[in-house]
């Protein structure tokens, strides 16, 4: 049973590496680059345990009530664990408890709630403003549908983490726009990201990238790409 499941996300594993490998090849980077994080939503802990057991370091989840059991029961792991959903402030202090980074801020408010349980958990917490690459999403306020701020906002909430104690800005995560090429919208997310080295040299993570566009994404400069299908297999639809 176990058997056969290593084998699985074994291949998905190899499959997976050997697209980012192609890409880089493609793009002319090293693929030293990227940082591959499984994204394990939906499957449970002894997934997670097999995939470390093969060498997966990075570890995604988009919902606390599922991730925080799961983290505590691979704590013994030494994962590095990636918190990638949208997050309410009622669960920060669940979150910070686990995540080493939060992809998904995207308002001050989360920012000030994060800065504040990280301060009581002693811990630093790893920050990612997440964009909007989405044209017709909100120029100015607002969360767009797939999540994140609009490229103007960047600059604004990407002070707020550098000034907030406990946190630490490490760059933008972004999710193409549905039904749209991602290579320009994964292009505009490379304009951006520069622009915030300018400001924060230590921003250096470009998260982007998923299970069907991850090629696209490391053709436009992504650090760290975040695929869960191609690697553990279609989930189920998800039944609250
Ligand atoms: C689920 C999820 C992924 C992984 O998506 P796949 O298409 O299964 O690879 C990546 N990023 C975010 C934000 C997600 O919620």
């Amino acid at each position: 049973m176990n058997d056969a499941r290593r084998e699985e996300l074994s291949a998905g594993l190899a499959a997976t590496e050997a697209r980012i490998r192609d890409a880089c090849r493609a793009a002319g980077r090293d693929p030293s680059e990227i940082t591959l994080i499984a994204v394990t939503k939906t499957y449970p802990a002894s997934d997670v345990r097999l995939l470390a057991g093969l060498g997966v370091q990075d570890v995604g989840e988009n919902r606390d009530q599922e991730a925080a059991p799961k983290a505590s029961e691979c704590a013994d792991l030494g994962l590095t664990w990636h918190f990638i959903g949208q997050l309410q402030t009622n669960k920060v202090r669940s979150v910070v408890a686990y995540a080493d980074l939060v992809h998904s801020v995207d308002r001050v408010r989360l920012v000030d709630a994060l800065s504040r349980e990280a301060v009581r958990a002693d811990r630093e917490i790893g920050c990612l403003i997440q964009v909007s690459l989405d044209p017709a999403a909100p120029t100015s306020g607002g969360v767009a549908e797939r999540g994140g701020v609009a490229p103007t906002a960047v600059p604004e909430l990407a002070e707020a983490v550098a000034r907030a104690e406990n946190l630490r800005l490490r760059g933008v995560m972004a999710v193409a726009p549905l039904g749209q090429d991602p290579g320009p919208a994964f292009a505009r997310l490379a304009e951006i990201a520069r622009a915030l080295r300018n400001d924060h040299p230590g921003a250096d993570v470009v998260s982007a990238g998923m299970s069907g566009d991850l090629d696209e994404a490391i053709a436009n400069g992504a650090t760290h790409v975040r695929v869960g299908t191609a690697l553990l297999g279609r989930r189920k639809p998800f039944v609250r």
